[in-house]
């Protein structure tokens, strides 16, 4: 028996959901809180009519952390699975430890007043979890996770060390919105208006907000714009992959996008900062959230592929030389909306959150402390992903990234 706590009901709470219900050997009883209790309960019955599965709604604000820990002390599960916000990663670690309960979320924390991507708030429980004798697995999603689990499945059975590292996140879909985006607006405007960074020569190097783009050429999807981004498992990447050179992660925008976005920010709807607007203080960013399409309701007209991937150049485990491979997996976006009801971003995200719960709940992946990807065996995650619907491959580049 395991029974998991899934916090969030957005669309990576969704997939992720539907997905235990397919794995019940596993998940044998799921319990699913959120903010909107109708939100939980509208996903639990997709989940039964889609699976059969019966699942348990409750509503929690995950903000406040005595009410999440008399939750947890209730409901009892083995693992909590943080898909809600990363505003609220610390209060649930918080909780999980005053209950006991194991730990797992899909993003990295971050304050609400400020735009800042760390680890450090998050590595600073390790000594906690480990004295509790507890695991908190941090970023469990496609990226971060999955692409960090690509990167040591290279280490482990393609390259002994990797000098160049270049995360590729396209989203070649088409939602047919002048200007929405695919995930939590607030987060994601936050992500992308943010100054890039990269790693190189042993630290990481600002460069401004999207003022480095390349073209690429992405199989099933086309030829599309990139630019170099700050994404959090550049991190935890570059303190587990020692040896790295240069790491940079990249990310497409259409020129339709980036438009809006740039009149956004030209006009203070990006800012994050108090307003006072009739009295009343507003945050621009949150009230644009609030006047953009919700990313779920996007599923049903949302058409093409997703393609997100490593390309990694170093010397090879058999003493050939150096060479670059590329490893990637392509989601389709009808295909992931017919199985679970959500559109293939919040899909890449909610199959390795599952894979990731699986991997705790089965023993497979196992330590006391807080835990990065990068830290255990890849390969039965990547078998997992395999066989829940995010298949990968790897192939050998003629030369690295010439950029
Ligand atoms: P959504 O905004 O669609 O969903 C978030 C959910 O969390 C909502 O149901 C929301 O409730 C709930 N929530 C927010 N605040 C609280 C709170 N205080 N207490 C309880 N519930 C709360 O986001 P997504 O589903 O798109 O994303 C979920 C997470 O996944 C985010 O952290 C995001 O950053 C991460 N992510 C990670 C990716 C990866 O590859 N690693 C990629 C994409 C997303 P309500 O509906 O009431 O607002």
């Amino acid at each position: 028996m395991s029974k998991v706590l899934v916090i969030g009901a957005g669309g990576v709470g969704s997939v992720a959901v539907h997905k235990m219900a397919q794995n019940r050997d596993i998940f044998s009883d799921i319990t699913l809180a959120s903010r909107t209790l109708s939100k939980c309960d509208a996903i639990a019955r997709s989940v039964q009519e889609r699976t059969g599965v019966t699942i348990t709604t409750r509503q929690i604000d995950a903000d406040d952390v005595e009410a999440t820990t008399a939750l947890l002390r209730e409901v009892k599960p083995r693992l909590v699975v943080n898909l809600a916000l990363p505003y609220q990663d610390l209060a649930i670690m918080d909780a999980c430890l005053a209950a006991g309960v194991d730990y797992m979320d899909t993003a990295n924390y971050e304050p609400r007043e400020e735009a800042r991507f760390e680890y450090k708030w998050q590595w600073d429980y390790h000594e906690r979890f480990k004295q509790a004798g507890l695991t908190a697995l941090l970023g469990s999603g496609f990226d971060p996770g999955v692409t960090s689990v690509f990167a040591m499945w290279l280490k482990k059975h393609r390259l002994k060390t990797i000098r160049l590292l270049d995360i590729l996140d396209c989203n070649g879909g088409d939602h047919g919105q002048p200007f929405a985006t695919n995930f939590n607006p607030e987060i994601n405007i936050r992500e992308v208006t943010a100054p890039a960074r990269h790693w190189e020569d042993g630290q990481f190097v600002e460069t401004p907000a999207m003022a480095v783009k390349q073209r690429f050429d992405f199989a099933e999807v086309g030829e599309k714009t990139m630019y170099m981004m700050y994404h959090e498992e550049l991190e935890s990447l570059a303190r587990h992959v020692p040896e790295l050179e240069r790491a940079r992660f990249w990310m497409t925008f259409g020129d339709e996008y980036i438009k809006h976005l740039t009149v956004l920010q030209n006009v203070g709807m990006t800012r994050i900062d108090p307003v006072l607007y009739e009295g009343k203080e507003i945050i621009p960013l949150q009230f644009l959230k609030a006047v953009l399409p919700e990313p779920s309701s996007l599923g049903a007209t949302t058409k093409g592929k997703t393609n997100i991937g490593d390309i990694a150049t170093g010397e090879t485990l058999d003493g050939s030389g150096e060479k670059t491979f590329y490893i990637r997996n392509i989601c389709d976006h009808e295909k992931a909306y017919e199985e679970t009801g959500n559109q293939a971003v919040s899909y890449t995200t909610g199959v390795p959150a599952m894979i990731g719960a699986a991997m705790l709940l089965t023993g497979t992946w196992d330590g006391d402390g807080v835990f990065n990807m990068e830290e255990f065996d890849p390969d039965p995650f990547m078998d997992m992903l395999n066989t829940q619907g995010l298949p990968w491959e790897v192939l050998e580049l003629p030369a690295p990234l010439s950029f």
